[in-house]
């Protein structure tokens, strides 16, 4: 019997979120610069490194695993890796395997993802006009992605819409997105612009809305009741009365959150962040590549998970304009 993953405040790892690339075919601009600069190929975990590195988590105990980026559908051959998880699933060590995308590839993948196992799929998408969505993600094309959503449900995967809140860009889409998403079955996330990225330069589409406010803007219009969701992150939910769906608020800048912290974060080079907030991590791509003995891979995991913090720093009170997160979110994936 291996040891289950505790960290020292007592909170037990279930959740492991994982970027496979740092690449993406957009470039939105609270979350990259126009031009970035990429990592070499040579930095990057291959597949079959992402696998044993993921399948030593699930026999520490991760029973979720989150596939992001970057954006995870455009690394290449990756439907090989969702195809090698399905043990994991089919075992019953794993019990799910997500994916947050922005719906770009899903057109083509929808189905491959269904029969791999996956069952949900979290889509980010900030506004529904096609103008506003080229300038908010420069390389977008609003048509591809809602031809990606179609497909996914067509495919019978659960759809959840995440759209992160920018005051002045999508305020007046509020309802326009609820009542669309609820219309197609999909539930809807708003997530507080977190101060990373570009945020702040001559891009900025939109500035800091307070989920606070869209809350209250929200309940104008309709009946919305608590509900007592809580996935170990920072989200909270409510169910929308008229319109039965759950719409949940993501605030990664509170504090609130951080004692029922169950998950850590994997990079695409094989870095593990112990806390979203703070600059701490665990190089992980050494001890996989230093034996083919998983030993040493455990033992760097339960040295990195016992020093996870118990919160973390973000304070808009004394966060930069700019931003004063040096990681840009598609390295950490969101
Ligand atoms: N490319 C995929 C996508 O866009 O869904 C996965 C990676 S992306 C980094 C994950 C999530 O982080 C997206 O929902 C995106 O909107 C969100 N995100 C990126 N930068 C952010 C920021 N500065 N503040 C808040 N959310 C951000
Ligand atoms: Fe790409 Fe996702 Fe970042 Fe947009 S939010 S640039 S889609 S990784």
């Amino acid at each position: 019997m291996t040891d289950p993953l505790i960290d020292p405040f007592q909170r037990a790892i279930s959740y492991l979120r994982v970027s496979v690339t740092d690449r993406c075919d957009f470039r939105c601009v609270y979350c990259m610069s126009e031009k970035m600069q990429f990592l070499p190929k040579k930095e990057l975990l291959t597949l079959e490194e992402l696998d044993r590195m993921c399948s030593t988590f699930v026999r520490l105990g991760v029973r979720k695993l989150r596939i992001t980026g970057g954006e995870p559908l455009v690394r290449r051959d990756i439907m090989e890796f969702f195809r090698g998880m399905s043990r994991h699933l089919e075992s019953g060590d794993l019990h799910e395997i997500t994916l947050t995308t922005n719906g770009s590839q899903l057109h083509r993948f929808a189905k491959d993802l269904y029969a791999a196992g996956v069952r949900r799929v979290n889509i980010s998408l900030d506004t529904l006009d096609e103008a506003k969505f080229a300038r908010v993600t420069r390389w977008g094309r609003l048509p591809q992605v809602l031809k990606g959503i179609d497909a996914a449900l067509e495919a019978g995967l659960k759809v959840k819409i995440n759209t992160v809140a920018l005051k002045g860009f999508n305020e007046d889409e509020l309802f326009t997105l609820t009542e669309w998403c609820a219309s197609r079955g999909m539930d809807l996330t708003f997530i507080e612009v977190m101060p990373m990225g570009d945020l702040g330069n001559e891009d900025r589409v939109g500035q800091y809305w307070s989920l606070h406010d869209l809350r209250s803007d929200l309940a104008k219009r309709y009946t919305l009741h608590d509900i007592p969701l809580r996935t170990g992150g920072p989200a909270r939910y409510v169910r929308v009365g008229e319109t039965r769906q759950t719409v949940g608020f993501i605030t990664p800048l509170t504090h609130n959150f951080c004692e029922s912290c169950n998950r850590v974060r994997l990079t695409c080079t094989g870095e593990l962040y112990m806390c979203l907030g703070q600059e701490d991590m665990a190089d992980l791509r050494a001890p996989l590549r230093d034996s083919d003995d998983d030993a040493l891979l455990e033992n760097a995991i339960r040295k990195a998970i016992s020093l996870k913090p118990k919160g973390h720093d973000f304070d808009y009170s004394r966060a930069r304009p700019d931003g004063q997160m040096t990681r840009h979110m598609s390295h950490t994936g969101g």
